[in-house]
């Protein structure tokens, strides 16, 4: 699994897949908007929230 450098982390406060702000979840220190989340969440461990 390759680790992103932290360039993209730390600056804008934004889903770290697409950027936007909208509908971020910011649980379990996951910086992604809800469309990523339910795009890869199943894909780095999470399942559909319900
Ligand atoms: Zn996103």
């Amino acid at each position: 699994m390759a680790r992103d450098h932290g360039e993209a982390i730390g600056r804008t406060i934004g889903c770290r897949r697409c950027g936007r702000k909208r509908g971020m979840i910011r649980r379990h220190g996951l910086r992604l908007c809800r469309q990523c989340f339910r795009d890869i969440g199943p894909d780095i461990g999470f399942k559909k929230y319900s």
